[in-house]
């Protein structure tokens, strides 16, 4: 079943202990689409400028991405920079340029309207609601969010969690919304805030890479495996929702092992199960 994901499209700057790369294609709607694009139909709410060519346009469509709902405008694309120099396990933001989202007003394609899914990744807690309250027959909606939007917008983002089904945040971002330090504590007073169940993201993949290169995508690849793979199945039940952490561990495994999204850009559904399996007999998963 189709899954729409709103978020940021991005040109990112990252360093981390084995490089740095300028402006290259990220976003957090960008590594989610990727992810999940292995498992179902993905279609994107995003804007973008004039910086973004059919070139980085095509990385999506390859992966049969559906994009007619990423907007161009006048101006610049959404610019990141990021560095991982002292601790790969999180980010340390050098910059956040807006730059077209200052303006941005969603837009949902008529043709978007039967979908089954939603994701809210990353992006302005209001535009998060905005598509939300507009896509009111989904069966489920997951969603994300960052250091970023906790301390600059909290009533926004306070808005946007009473209309979220899953939350995946990671560790810091959890205590950091709850104002709590003790992560079990942190987690429930999460929940009371609106999202029925919360997956709490730890640095570290949770499968042991040999190469770990660029960090940057893991949280919103992770999302796209566990997300696309619910919408890939008939019934959401306990399983369903156990096997899905796994797919979603599987895919920011394979993102972190080469710069941006390279490594997304093409795997097999093969090696996706493979690591799948292999996943599963370290942890002894039926
Ligand atoms: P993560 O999966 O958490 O590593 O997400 C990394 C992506 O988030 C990068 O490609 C960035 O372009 C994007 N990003 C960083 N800061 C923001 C922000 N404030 N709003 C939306 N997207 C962001």
């Amino acid at each position: 079943m189709s899954i729409l994901v709103v978020g940021s499209v991005a040109f990112d700057t990252i360093a981390t202990p084995s490089g740095r790369v300028n402006d290259i294609l990220g976003g957090a709607a960008t590594y989610f689409a990727l992810a999940a694009s292995y498992f179902t139909e993905v279609r994107m709410v995003a804007v973008v400028g004039e910086d973004f060519t059919s070139e980085h346009e095509a990385v999506l469509k390859d992966r049969g991405v559906d994009t007619r709902g990423i907007e161009r405008t006048q101006g610049k694309t959404f610019r990141w920079g990021g560095q991982y120099l002292d601790n790969m396990n999180e980010a340390k933001t050098d910059f956040t340029e807006l730059n077209v989202f200052e303006k941005f007003q969603p837009r949902i394609p008529k043709e978007y309207s039967d979908t089954h899914f939603l994701f809210l990744a990353n992006i302005h807690p209001t535009l998060q609601s905005a598509v939300r309250l507009e896509m009111n027959g989904v069966r489920l909606t997951g969603g994300d969010t960052m250091n970023f939007w906790i301390q600059r917008t909290p009533k926004e983002l306070a808005e946007t969690l009473k209309l979220v089904n899953v939350l995946l945040i990671n560790d810091t971002e959890t205590k950091m919304l709850a104002d709590d330090k003790n992560l079990p504590r942190a987690a429930r007073k999460v929940i009371a805030m609106g999202p029925s169940a919360l997956v709490v993201k730890h640095g570290a993949p949770a499968l042991p890479i040999e190469e770990v290169k660029d960090p940057t995508g893991a949280g919103d690849s992770f999302a796209g495996g566990f997300m696309g793979y619910i919408a890939s199945q008939g019934e959401i039940n306990r399983e369903v929702l156990k096997r899905a952490l796994f797919y979603g561990g599987v895919m920011g495994s394979f993102a972190v092992e080469r710069f941006g999204t390279e490594r997304l850009q093409n795997l097999s559904r093969g090696e996706i199960d493979a690591r799948f399996q292999l996943f599963r007999e370290l942890t002894h998963l039926e």
